[in-house]
């Protein structure tokens, strides 16, 4: 049976009483009835009931733990899999309209290429495979909710920087002992930190000269010196009407702080060995696994982004403007090639040495670099659309007020009442231009890392030979 309903999730994070950090306090009592997080535990929660209502979608069997287990967790081994990972994600994702961008089956599926390809993190004499192989079955078992972390805090990106001073800052291995690391300092960055189970700690390049940076591992959140810096909260109340996205999907964003931190041996998967860290991520397909999750969310997301843009024109009536159609027909485009390249990426898709049908990493690639350029423009075309629209936005206590016959009657559309026409644009406004909405555009800018270098590398592992050698062809 799959252990975790909804409330038994929010119950469970409420008793680990995870240090964090919120407008300079520490949170006390149920993190689940704080302002800020309210809204996303509820649709976390929303998300396992979902699973436990439609087992035939949302679980499978697992040979490893021997019970039904969620999606996220299964290795794909045909295309058949694959199809069945990319209906379930997307249906997950279509209950926050893809604004979770860390529902737990994101980094659950990367758990799960993790522990599948254990076999990678083989050294004499330790036991890091076992290690990753363990986390992994026991959050099938116990349909665990991780954050992850992986990048040092943004002091100096220049070239040569190499952090040496005696005042530590980016996450490092200080001493080890019989029982674990101990690691202290920070890293840049883990959102939805303090409400997840667990937080994976993946290697960070830049500081790799050290053995003491080289490392990876999954603790509890509430180890003890672990701590989450919260910045502010970007729910600015709890109506529906008022902040409909905000209420319910605001993520949070925390910085990692590891004060002299325990890591237990039997929890880190990777120390001191450069060559596995450098390889990890390709030779598990963790990235792959990764991007297959997230282009589906931004899949649902940008249907969402269509039927919104779509509503907002009819609403006060403008479609038959050829400008209109041909913005329209920009969100139309970028749905189609998000959902073409992840068909090829399924399409294409192979088995790897551990039995793993791995879809093609190539049309991914290419949209995790298209995505972050093109989401922008999306949103500034709502904008663009929507006009004072997006700006004259009572509030729904304004609507209950002796003055609501003026709104009536001032802020109607021709296609809706008043009420449902600022209903609808306050939706637009919270996507594009509230704080919650325009963390969700620096989201998809930086989500899956610095676009620039992703672009490097996209570049870099293309395969380009077979052109090169069309045009010599040609030449000769
Ligand atoms: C809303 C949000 C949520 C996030 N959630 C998570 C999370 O859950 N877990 C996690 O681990 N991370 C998370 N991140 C962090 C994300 O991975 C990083 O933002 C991303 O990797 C870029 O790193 P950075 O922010 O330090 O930017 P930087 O690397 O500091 O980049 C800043 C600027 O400098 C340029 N630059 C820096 N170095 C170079 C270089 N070597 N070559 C060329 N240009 C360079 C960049 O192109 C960019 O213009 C999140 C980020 C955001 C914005």
């Amino acid at each position: 049976m799959l252990t975790v309903l909804g409330k038994d999730y929010i119950s469970r994070i409420d008793n680990l009483n995870n240090e964090v950090w919120i407008d300079g306090k520490k949170i006390d009592g149920k993190i689940s009835q704080h302002p800020a997080f309210k809204g996303v535990l509820k649709s976390k929660a929303a998300l396992y009931d979902l699973s436990n209502a439609n087992k035939e979608t949302f679980t499978f069997t697992s040979h490893i733990t021997n019970s039904e287990v969620n999606f996220a967790f299964k290795q794909p081994k045909t295309k058949k899999d694959l199809e069945r990972r990319f209906v379930a994600t997307k249906e997950w994702a279509q209950s926050n309209l893809g604004l979770l961008g860390r529902s737990p089956d994101y980094v659950n599926t990367g758990i799960m290429a993790l522990g599948v390809a254990n076999s990678i993190f083989h050294e004499d004499k330790k036991n890091y495979d076992k290690n990753i192989f363990n986390i992994y079955k026991m959050a099938m078992e116990n349909d665990l909710s991780f954050t992850h972390t992986f990048i040092n805090p943004q002091v100096n990106r220049s070239i040569g920087y190499y952090e040496d001073s005696d005042k530590i800052i980016a996450a490092k291995v200080i001493r080890e002992t019989s029982d674990g690391i101990i690691v202290k300092g920070a890293r840049l960055l883990a959102t939805q930190g303090g409400i997840t189970d667990e937080v994976l700690v993946l290697p960070s390049g830049g500081n790799f000269i050290e053995d003491a940076y080289v490392y990876a591992f999954s603790i509890p959140s509430n180890t003890p010196g672990l701590k989450f810096i919260c910045r502010e909260s970007f729910v600015n109340g709890e109506s529906n009407f008022d902040y409909p996205l905000g209420s319910k999907f605001e993520e949070m964003d925390s910085i990692v702080v590891f004060d002299e931190v325990l890591v237990p041996w039997e929890r880190v998967f990777l120390y001191k060995n450069l060559e596995i860290a450098c390889n990890m991520f390709s030779e598990t397909k963790f990235n792959t696994m990764l991007l297959f999750q997230a282009i589906t969310r931004m899949i649902v997301k940008t249907e969402f982004i269509l039927g919104l843009a779509e509503t907002i024109v009819h609403s006060i009536n403008i479609i038959e403007y050829q400008h209109v159609k041909d913005k329209l027909s920009e969100v139309i485009s970028t749905l189609e090639i998000m959902k073409s390249l992840h068909l090829s990426s399924r399409f294409h898709s192979t088995l790897d040495h551990f039995n793993t049908m791995v879809p093609d990493y190539k049309p991914l690639n290419v949209a995790i670099y298209y995505y972050p350029r093109i989401y922008p423009r999306l949103i500034e075309i709502i904008q663009l659309l929507g006009g004072s629209g997006m700006i004259l936005l009572p509030t729904e206590e304004q609507f209950q007020s002796p003055i609501s016959s003026y709104l009536e009657n001032y802020l109607q559309a021709t296609n809706v009442n008043a009420t449902d026409r600022v209903k609808l644009f306050r939706l637009a406004w919270d996507l594009c231009m509230s704080s919650f909405g325009t963390r969700q555009t620096q989201f998809e800018r930086f989500f899956f890392g610095d676009p620039v270098r992703m672009g490097m590398g996209l570049y870099n592992s293309y395969p380009k030979e077979s052109y090169v050698k069309l045009i010599n062809d040609f030449l000769n």
